[in-house]
């Protein structure tokens, strides 16, 4: 099928804490702790996806924020575990290819579910932004937001570096459309952050390929200027033993992320279940079109 267009795409990696899973990561144990024991299992996963095509490699800092390491009591252990993370992602990283930082979601939840607060959330997040500008990387990536509010507190303290920031929600179907747990719905989501000057917006995680299939043209309407970013899982995870598994093969996402390029996303991923293959994926349909 001929390209819509002749634009380029990038291509983000795929999901991290997969697989680490496949390397040993157990329920309940700290994934940022692997920074320090574990540096050549995560060199190998970069250099993994490195070798499937990803051009940007995302640092193991997804939970090192203070409240989420809290979780661990490895709060005052943040610099560290931010950037061994960094200096790991960069001792693999070619020429050519970007690193980025990973920024996720607190864990805690904002009323009137939880008693999070704003201040403490923007806190937590201005320590690793502060962080991650020291130990330099290319952009920093915000995932796997599930309230808009603490999204846009983490996109303010991770713009004051300077660097460039992708912002990614993690949006579900319900019955009047798409929408995070908390109730954002999708295309406030994506216009807000663009309004609040995200580099990129888009979604990733919940969804599987198929869902995205439906939720892209969602999004790309809802952006005017900024690049639109997909990440879907791969597949619905079912529970085997206590472990999740996903079961979307490599042949079947190809298919959905043709259709989710058409109908306009920019830069691709993959997130939960999902390895090198379906980088591969996204790196052949990404040639495909240059
Ligand atoms: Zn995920």
């Amino acid at each position: 099928m001929p390209a819509t267009n002749a634009k380029k795409l990038l291509v983000i990696d795929g999901a991290l804490g997969t697989q680490m899973i496949d390397r040993g990561l157990r329920m309940g144990d700290c994934p940022d702790l692997w920074n320090l024991d574990h540096p050549d299992k995560l060199q190998e996963i970069h250099k993994n996806y490195i070798e499937a095509g990803a051009q940007v490699i995302t640092a193991n800092t997804f939970g090192a924020n203070p409240i989420k390491l809290s979780d661990y009591g490895l709060q005052d252990r943040a610099e560290e575990l931010n950037r061994a993370a960094i200096d790991i992602a960069k001792s693999v990283c070619p020429a050519g290819v970007l690193v980025a930082a990973d920024m996720g979601p607190t864990g805690k939840f904002l009323p009137p579910v939880g008693e999070g607060s704003l201040e403490e959330f923007a806190e937590s997040f201005e320590i690793q932004a502060e962080i991650i500008k020291k130990a330099g990387v290319d952009l920093i990536l915000i995932e796997t937001m599930y309230d808009l509010r603490e999204a846009l507190v983490c996109l303010k303290a991770a713009k004051k570096t300077g660097i460039p920031v992708y912002v990614s929600m993690t949006l579900d179907r319900k019955k009047r459309g798409f929408f995070t747990i908390m109730g954002d719905e999708a295309t406030v989501c994506m216009k807000t952050l663009e309004e609040n000057g995200a580099d990129a917006a888009g979604a990733n995680c919940t969804l599987d390929s198929a869902g995205f299939v439906e939720l892209t043209p969602l999004l790309k309407k809802s952006l005017t200027s900024v690049p639109l970013i997909v990440q879907p899982n791969a597949g619905q995870p079912v529970i085997v033993e206590g472990r999740a598994i996903y079961e979307e093969t490599p042949e079947h996402f190809e298919r959905n992320m043709k259709l989710i390029i058409e109908a306009g996303a920019d830069i691709i991923g993959s997130c939960c279940g999902s390895n090198p293959e379906f980088t591969r994926v996204n790196a052949k349909l990404a040639a495909g079109r240059s």
